[in-house]
């Protein structure tokens, strides 16, 4: 058992890895996400109806993806040195990317099913922003935004040869991942905002710090934070994981909507592939057309709340023509 006391200390050092403002600021950009959020309350996703298909089909539906796409990559190649391997995870649709060495390395679960083929994309849209010798600071911030862009617009391209359901189920998906994760993130910001004021995350102090009444509501609200802070606690605050889908609900759809109105934006944003590794957080804002984030960070969330509502009307589309 750890004690109390011991959790505080670790809590305290990673508090000192951020500067003050860092928890308020990214509280206050997952709150006004979990606005955007609310728009996706029906929404939910059934994969049943996914589309099955053979592993050779597969990699030909990628290689076709990309050459349409205009991306460097040979999926043949990176498949016999090595880089990609597929695994058999039963029931788990799950894809990862690391350093074997300094070999950059991807596993992907192949069970079959075409949405995969979106986890592999994800992945090797990592492999491409992935140095020789690991990642800085504003790669780790970044890297996931961009994975989940590149995901989307595969699914768009799958739209366009036919698999209208997949893309759509998958794209629910996306949507319900960042609601799912969001909310954590905003229970566990909650707890350590307290914590940094108060020193402790007693149920009285939270109570206290956000002026709550007493009552159910506020005692559901701490316990379900307190398991958020206690998870992070465990992994030891592993903040990039949370900084990076902080960024990817306040980016990717702003990202995505933008390239939906001028195509040649997805040069751009493929840029920052080369440009995360060498240039400054402000500076890749910048080549994205975000001048000042504090200033725009409301109209970012509202590109999210947009999307939300993109993939709601597709939808329908979809529901009245199957009909
Ligand atoms: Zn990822």
């Amino acid at each position: 058992m750890v004690s109390l006391q011991q959790i505080y200390a670790t809590t305290n050092l990673f508090l000192n890895t951020l500067n003050d403002n860092s928890i308020l600021y990214y509280k206050n950009i997952v709150d006004l996400l979990k606005d955007s959020l609310e728009e996706a309350k029906n929404i939910d996703f059934n994969l049943e109806t996914t589309t099955r298909m053979t592993l050779e089909n597969k990699i030909a539906n990628l290689n076709d993806f990309y050459q349409k796409e205009q991306i460097n990559i040979n999926v043949n190649e990176l498949i016999s040195n090595g880089t990609i391997n597929f695994i058999c995870y039963e029931n788990y649709l799950v894809g990862c990317n690391y350093y074997d060495g300094n070999h950059r390395v991807i596993d992907v679960s192949n069970n079959g099913l075409l949405m995969e083929n979106e986890i592999l994309v994800h992945e090797l849209s990592h492999y491409q922003n992935q140095t020789f010798n690991g990642r800085g600071e504003v790669n780790n911030m970044l890297t996931e935004a961009l994975a989940y862009f590149e995901g989307l617009v595969y699914l768009d391209y799958l739209k366009d040869i036919g698999y209208e359901l997949d893309a759509l189920e998958l794209k629910k998906y996306f949507i319900l991942m960042l609601q799912q994760e969001l909310k954590r993130c905003y229970g566990l910001l909650k707890m350590l905002w307290c914590f940094s004021n108060m020193g402790t995350i007693t149920k009285k102090d939270y109570q206290y710090f956000y002026n709550s009444q007493d009552n159910e509501e506020i005692t559901t609200d701490y316990l379900e934070n307190l398991k958020y802070f206690y998870q992070s606690y465990q992994k030891n605050f592993p903040v990039y994981r949370d900084i990076w889908l902080i960024l990817t609900g306040l980016l990717t759809p702003y990202m995505y909507n933008q390239s939906q109105l001028d195509e040649s934006f997805k040069k751009t944003i493929r840029q920052l592939n080369t440009e995360i590794n060498v240039l400054s957080l402000d500076e890749v804002l910048k080549k994205l057309g975000i001048d000042d984030i504090n200033g725009k960070v409301f109209d970012l969330s509202f590109e999210l709340e947009k999307f939300i509502r993109e993939v709601k009307n597709e939808e329908e589309i979809l529901r009245r023509k199957r009909k």
